[in-house]
């Protein structure tokens, strides 16, 4: 997605050979005309698979997800780090290790919102190790609920993860796939090459 690159290209800052920060638009402030385009391309790409739900995790994939499923129609859940104190035990949950914070959480979906017959498409901001999607996954099997696909904004294709998610007949969608970060600067992988 040309526009993604070029925001990435101005704006997103390499922090090591690994880490890309992109807290201007995506993982702090947010920007909503970005969002909005991001949200059309993954309805786009996903439309005619009979979406019934999005699934993402709080806190950076719940603003891509919000306008994917604005324009899907269908409702957003996001998985919570956090038990809140109005939830229950009436719960699916998964253990995800962090790679920014390097800490492994539960992450948990109230049984309430996922349902056996729901086909899901799940959302994340950044993919790479897999992760955080890899619990979802874990929810969504728990739940019974069947998988469309992984949407994300920003893959790390030097990093395992859609590799991994690929390799087990997923289909990943990601926005923008960063193949280097190498000498500070970012590298894409062309598009069409996966
Ligand atoms: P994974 O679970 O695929 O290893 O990592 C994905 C999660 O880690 C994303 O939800 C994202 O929050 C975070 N993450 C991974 N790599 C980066 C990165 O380079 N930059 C930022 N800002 N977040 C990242």
């Amino acid at each position: 997605m040309k526009q993604l690159q070029e925001k990435i290209i101005q704006e997103g800052k390499v922090l090591s050979d690994q880490v890309l920060k992109v807290d201007t638009f995506l993982n702090h402030q947010i920007d909503p005309p970005l969002m909005q385009a991001i949200g059309e391309e993954f309805a786009e790409r996903f439309k005619g698979s009979g979406i019934t739900k999005i699934l993402t995790i709080e806190s950076s994939g719940i603003a891509p997800s919000m306008m994917a499923g604005l324009i899907l129609g269908v409702p957003v859940i996001f998985a919570r780090k956090r038990k809140s104190v109005t939830m229950n035990d009436n719960l699916y949950t998964a253990s995800v290790h962090s790679f920014t914070k390097n800490v492994t959480s539960d992450i948990s979906v109230s049984k309430d919102f996922l349902k056996n017959g729901d086909v899901v498409l799940v959302i994340d901001d950044f993919l790479a190790n897999g992760q955080a999607a890899l619990g979802l996954l874990d929810i969504l099997k728990q739940s019974g609920a069947e998988l469309a696909g992984v949407g994300i904004v920003i893959e790390k294709g030097f990093q395992p993860g859609g590799e991994m998610l690929r390799g087990k007949g997923i289909r990943v969608e990601s926005l923008a796939i960063v193949e280097s970060l190498e000498n500070g600067t970012v590298e894409f992988r062309e598009e069409g090459v996966s």
